[in-house]
């Protein structure tokens, strides 16, 4: 039932080169009109085999494919497509997009990606107007993990995925990852052995539920007129919302929600009484974000850290709890007497209104971290009213209240977990403040029957203290949760010594190691006209062959000057970055005549791009145009990459740290090669 359509050596490119291989294949729908495209990539990182990124997703997609083959048709195509050179750039992807003519029946897609080895396969990016496929996947996939507060920071990243493409292009598609375990990102060990096996499968349950409902929705209007607000509640189900609902039920439940409290207390509550109240919420706030800040440094400073995960993060999660609790208490112990409960129950419940509202205006479809608690409250006040006889008022809508914080306030601590680490702790503590609003009037009326002290406090920091030293014992970086970390030789034409260089993602790397073996801090150019300070060790220069530049001409045309010149190489190259120094003006550049950088066009990310790389290219020589808006002369850095010689690094495997890894780029010898073409009036 599977028809193969071949799809070989397009080339495209933004600002990148590479011949690619698509895989696709179609199972042909019973109407046809439309189209489902799933969609992985099976290229990965320079340093490791991808397992998880993204083999995972294309193991899912090819099992789906298995499975969708002795299916009976759905109404609609299934597309499924193993895009190439994904991390070069999306180029597969764009190819597909730009040049294969399945695309334009694509209507729908689903992106299987990864950041890490482990976790929920999160659905983290959906398209404008998603309202209708978050109902769809809301009802038919059992294990739903996603927040649409993440599809809004993400449109804010930089980052992009395969998806990226199509998004642009207007086509609807939920775009799927698992991202813990983010040390193994793009690594030398990401391979099967570190593979979550649970996350491959949630992979492949997210992706299959959906080819199936989707195969059979109408695709003619899978997109709608707005948004949709999402969270999964522990991974069991979707609570979603129209985005346009959010204004008129924060409005209806925030104002139910403070007349309940209004006619509970009705006899207690005094205005004056929120006077000290209005001290209460920023001393909490920050006091932890203070407290947080300075535990940063024994849990994330000092020790030696992956920056955004920590292998046992348990005891840096409890020191930051002790750090709320801590909080709660001093805030009690000092207002205790001058607020009273109902005063900063009316006060929180206020402030949830007051955000709400924001939420409403700037972001609704973030409407649900005020809306969950606001509806609990609701609800636990109807059960307030027809319970008899409560031991205090409103008892049964502060704990449901406080619950619908605490999830809110605990959900996004954790989301934190793969972005930030302990090194940041005064904003990854920030979450949990938005449930000691609503904890501390609990709080605050059941110590007034009780004498506070400060005893407990002067304990509990003691306790703090104790938990950073164990915390501090812990290792930052473990074989399965390695710092990222190679040798790589580097030389500049023209000079007789390179260097052996220590590369290290985040410059984090095994100092001891470095000065064990010699590697002493050294300014090392990078190409990029700026000397860069890595452990490195002065080595002969191996003279790696490099390229040449041939034939040189230089004209003035229409839109700019026109740079044409031929580079040569008689190696086989894997990679050749060329770099034109950022004051040059480079508006456009052409490689063998095909358009590979265009500064005129917006990329997510905003900023110019001044250099073009070409990977693997297969060939000795190439064409190469720029087009600058003056008639200068143009310094060019030609970066080359070649294998490293074994010999070279041999003496330092032997005892190389079993929590090192190789990431992102890898062993490599690089050479630098600085050339100035002439301008237009030499
Ligand atoms: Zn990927």
């Amino acid at each position: 039932m599977l028809q193969t359509v071949d799809c070989s050596e397009i080339e495209i490119v933004y600002p990148l080169r590479s011949p690619i291989d698509n895989i696709i294949a179609v199972k042909p729908g019973s109407e046809g009109k439309n189209a489902v495209l799933l969609t992985a990539h099976y290229d990965s990182g320079w340093a490791g085999p991808g397992a998880a990124d993204d083999g995972a997703g294309t193991a899912a997609a090819l099992e789906i494919a298995r499975m969708a083959a002795n299916f009976p048709p759905f109404k609609n195509d299934i597309i499924f497509l193993i895009s190439d050179s994904e991390e070069n750039g999306l180029i597969g992807a764009d190819a597909f997009a730009q040049h294969h003519p399945l695309f334009s029946k694509v209507k729908a897609v689903i992106n299987l990606e990864a950041r890490g080895v482990t976790g929920s396969s999160a659905m983290f990016e959906t398209g404008e107007g998603n309202r209708r496929i978050i109902r769809i996947f809301s009802k038919t996939v059992d294990r739903p993990a996603a927040n649409s507060l993440f599809n809004e920071m993400y449109k804010r990243m930089p980052n992009n995925t395969d998806y990226t493409v199509y998004k642009n292009k207007g086509v609807m598609g939920l775009n799927f990852a698992f991202s813990k375990g983010v040390a193994l990102y793009h690594s030398a060990i990401d391979d099967s052995d570190h593979l979550d096996i649970g996350s491959l499968q949630h992979h492949g349950d997210n992706a299959w539920s959906m080819i199936k409902a989707l195969g059979e929705h109408d695709l003619d209007h899978i997109t709608s007129q707005e948004d949709a607000g999402y969270i999964d509640v522990f991974s069991t189900r979707l609570l979603h919302y129209p985005s346009s609902i959010v204004l008129g039920l924060s409005l209806v439940l925030g104002i139910w929600v403070l007349i309940a409290i209004g006619i509970a207390f009705r006899k207690d509550f005094r205005i004056w009484q929120l006077r000290w109240g209005l001290l209460v919420v920023p001393f909490m706030l920050g006091s932890i974000v203070m407290g947080a800040y300075l535990f940063s440094y024994p849990l994330g400073h000092w020790p030696d850290l992956h920056p955004i995960e920590h292998p046992y993060p348990w005891v840096g999660r409890l020191v930051l709890f002790g750090v709320v609790l801590l909080s709660l208490y001093t805030t009690i112990k000092l207002f205790s007497g001058k607020v009273s409960p109902c005063a900063m129950m009316m006060l929180g419940w206020g402030l949830i209104l007051a955000a709400g509202m924001v939420l409403a205006s700037k972001m609704p479809t973030a409407g649900h971290i005020t809306l969950v608690p606001l509806a609990l409250f609701a609800i636990g006040s109807v059960i307030d009213i027809f319970r008899k006889k409560s031991p205090a008022p409103l008892l049964m809508a502060s704990v449901l209240g406080f619950a619908g914080t605490a999830f809110i306030s605990f959900y996004h601590f954790f989301m934190l977990d793969t972005v930030l680490n302990f090194d940041n702790s005064q904003f990854k503590i920030i979450p949990l403040a938005y449930m000691m609003l609503t904890a501390f009037p609990m709080l605050l009326a059941f110590s007034r029957r009780h004498e506070l002290s400060w005893q407990p406090v002067r304990w509990s920091l003691v306790g703090l203290l104790l938990a950073c030293l164990v915390h501090l014992s812990l290792p930052g970086f473990t074989p399965d949760r390695p710092r990222g970390m190679t040798l790589m030789y580097s030389e500049v034409e023209g000079s007789d010594t390179g260097h052996l260089v220590i590369e290290s993602l985040f410059t984090n790397h095994d100092e001891e190691y470095a000065k064990d073996h010699g590697f002493k801090p050294v300014e090392v150019d990078s190409g990029w006209s700026r000397l860069i300070e890595r452990p490195a060790r002065a080595v002969p220069a191996l003279n790696l062959p490099g390229v040449e530049v041939k034939i040189h001409s230089v004209r003035q045309e229409e839109d700019g000057w026109s740079h044409d010149f031929v580079l040569h190489t008689t190696d086989r190259l894997q990679f050749l970055l060329v770099i034109v120094r950022s004051d040059t003006g480079l508006e456009k550049a052409w490689v063998d005549g095909q358009l590979a950088l265009d500064n005129s066009l917006e990329t997510k990310s905003q900023r110019r791009v001044n250099s073009l790389r070409l990977v693997n290219p297969n060939k000795s020589s190439f064409e190469i145009r720029l087009l600058t808006d003056n008639p200068d002369s143009i310094d060019l850095s030609l970066i080359t990459w070649h294998p490293l010689p074994i010999e070279l690094v041999a003496p330092f495997m032997g005892d190389w740290p079993d929590d090192a890894q190789a990431v992102v780029y890898g062993p490599r010898a690089r050479k630098i090669q600085k050339i100035s073409l002439d301008g237009a009036n030499e």
